[in-house]
């Protein structure tokens, strides 16, 4: 059996990708989601990956699903912290209600999602941790304060977690993927969907798989002197 990788939000959209890519790879995969049992089950039913709910923003409940997860299939070496919600307003009408949502699941998540394994990680000298940013973390986005406070954050956590974690073998990295095609972007109106692309200059929307294979490269063990970096997966759309 392969190392055992869990993914937070594996089940739908880049995480599905990213979960079946691990799978691929000959891991162990665990997926996680937050309440779409029939997606979850469907994910299950045709990858044969099991699945796990709990909420990413509750310390608690990460801790004792993590735990869970080590129990049944052994401990979590590679880790994709994927998960991710948007709320967005501009900053003028966001509610403090929209800003806690989106920092408890997005950048608390993280912590959440990491911190109860790190000890595990230190220990057994191995870890790789991959956090999904996005590029309105390194550009900024307007009626996004909220969601671009986190995805920064992100980036901010893996070189902090990368200096710590260096010595014990573990690394942390990031990813930045511009517009991709899931739910969530193809959602949006076919008008407003071609104005988001024609500012790609691939003229395309990056594909789940593409963000999958970068999570691959990271999570490898000859990826080892990789640490605290970001990738960023965009079709060249350059950010100033
Ligand atoms: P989706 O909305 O398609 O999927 C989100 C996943 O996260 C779902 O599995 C969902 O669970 C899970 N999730 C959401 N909130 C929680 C929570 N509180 N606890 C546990 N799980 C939760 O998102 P995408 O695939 O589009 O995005 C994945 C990541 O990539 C996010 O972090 C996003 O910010 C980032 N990203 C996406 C881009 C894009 O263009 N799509 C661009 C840049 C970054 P459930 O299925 O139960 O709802």
């Amino acid at each position: 059996m392969g190392r055992v990788a869990l993914v937070t939000g594996g089940s739908r959209g880049i995480g599905e990708a990213i979960s079946k890519k691990l799978q691929a790879d000959g891991y162990t995969v665990a997926a996680t989601y937050a309440g779409n049992d029939e997606a979850a089950a469907k994910f299950t039913e045709e990858t044969g990956i099991k699945t796990y709910k709990w909420n990413v923003a509750d310390y608690d409940s990460s801790k004792e699903g993590l735990a869970q997860v080590e129990a049944d299939l052994g401990p979590i070496e590679v880790v994709v912290a994927n998960a991710g919600i948007t709320r967005d307003a501009p900053f003028h009408k966001m509610t403090p209600e929209q800003w806690h949502q989106v920092i408890d699941t997005n950048l608390t998540g993280v912590f959440n999602t990491v911190h109860p394994i790190w000890p595990g990680m230190r220990e057994r000298k191995f870890g790789r941790v991959i956090v999904i940013s996005s590029i309105n973390g390194q550009k900024g986005q307007f009626a996004q304060v909220n969601y671009a406070a986190t995805k920064a954050g992100d980036l901010g956590i893996v070189k902090s977690l990368a200096q710590e974690g260096a010595r014990a073998g573990i690394t942390a990295n990031a990813i930045c993927p511009g517009y991709i095609a899931t739910e969530m972007v193809m959602a949006v109106p076919e008008k407003v969907r071609d104005s988001i692309i024609s500012q790609i200059p691939a003229g395309r929307l990056g594909e789940p798989e593409e963000i999958a294979r970068c999570v691959a490269f990271l999570a490898s063990d000859e990826s080892g002197f990789i640490n605290g970096s970001t990738i960023s997966a965009n079709g060249a759309q350059f950010f100033v």
